[in-house]
């Protein structure tokens, strides 16, 4: 597969921002190094990682550094399985996130469609070891879609409490098979919706739980494709979304289809406030985990940006 040829034309507006803090970048990478821990910062290279690694704030990527998914966007390392997982994960990411202070923690995994609960059990322990180590942290989870075990997927790791649960539909309805092999556009829509009753049903007393979902531009969709799927997530009672640019990992990937103009992101900003999200981050380089704290913030009526 080759480069898309507009894929190293990056148009003035990609500009990536250098670290805030580079004392804070350094101490980051220490402390992801010294506990043996991946970040999706690094895996899927996120442009963004000099801003966020300099404010202090990393994305914890856990059951591994192997995706048994083949996505074609995406640059995590893929096989058919994954690798043994580390029983001391859950504590050593703890322990990371109390020693970078960290006020909402944001956590995401590889698909591990080789592990008969898609690594449930493990999420649920990442999540009980966040909550007692770090008790005044709010805990986002990014993941995935528990192919073939969804429903006690979904009860393992929403009895663990988390703040805000997250799955990410990723593209449109139309381009999904495309890109994602294995992936499924209402699946997805499902998952979202059904742990919102999952929680309800099973822990009235806990209060709300906050979902969101992001979707990735520039894959073959069309600007109101995009719409269409913040739509389809609203009906399904998704309360954030997220929408940025794709870049092409590699000449082996997925090629970039387009730059998509800012006048996108405003419309898609403008659509999704009046579709009624609770929070709506659409910009060229925002990824799920780009400012997550605020996104939640904005979407409690803590904060009154809705719109980044
Ligand atoms: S946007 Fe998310 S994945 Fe990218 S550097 Fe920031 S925290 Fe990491």
């Amino acid at each position: 597969m080759p480069w898309s040829p507009i894929a190293k034309e990056r148009p003035p507006w990609m500009t990536v921002r250098a670290p805030s803090q580079r004392s804070r970048f350094g101490e980051l990478v220490e402390i992801v190094r010294e506990g043996g821990l991946h970040t999706v910062c690094e895996e899927a290279r996120c442009p963004n990682i000099g801003e966020c690694w300099g404010r202090g704030t990393a994305t914890f990527q856990i059951l591994g550094e192997t995706c048994t998914r083949a996505c074609r966007y995406c640059a995590v390392t893929s096989r058919k399985r994954g690798e043994e997982l580390d029983p001391l994960e859950p504590a050593k990411l703890a322990a990371a996130a109390e020693r970078m202070g960290l006020e909402h923690v944001v956590v995401t995994s590889v698909d591990r469609d080789d592990l008969a609960d898609g690594g449930a059990a493990h999420w649920a322990q990442t999540i009980r070891a966040l909550k007692r180590r770090c008790p005044g942290a709010t805990v986002e989870v990014l993941v995935p879609d528990f192919l073939g075990c969804e429903e006690a997927a979904l009860v393992t790791v929403l009895e663990a409490a988390p703040d805000v649960f997250n799955h990410n539909i990723e593209t449109c309805r139309r381009v999904q098979p495309i890109v994602r092999v294995k992936g499924d556009y209402d699946r997805a829509l499902r998952l979202l919706a059904r742990a919102r009753q999952v929680w309800v049903e099973r822990w009235p007393e806990r209060g709300s739980l906050l979902t969101k979902s992001g979707i990735v531009a520039g894959m073959g969709e069309t600007d109101d494709e995009i719409v269409e799927t913040m739509r389809d997530l609203r009906a399904h009672d998704v309360d954030v979304v997220t929408i940025g640019q794709y870049l092409q990992p590699t000449a082996k990937h997925l090629p970039l289809d387009r730059w998509v103009p800012l006048e996108s992101f405003r419309r898609f900003r403008a659509e999704g406030a009046a579709i009624g999200f609770g929070s709506v981050f659409a910009g060229p380089l925002v990824r799920s985990s780009y400012r997550a704290s605020e996104q939640r913030l904005a979407a409690t009526g803590e904060s009154r940006v809705i719109a980044y």
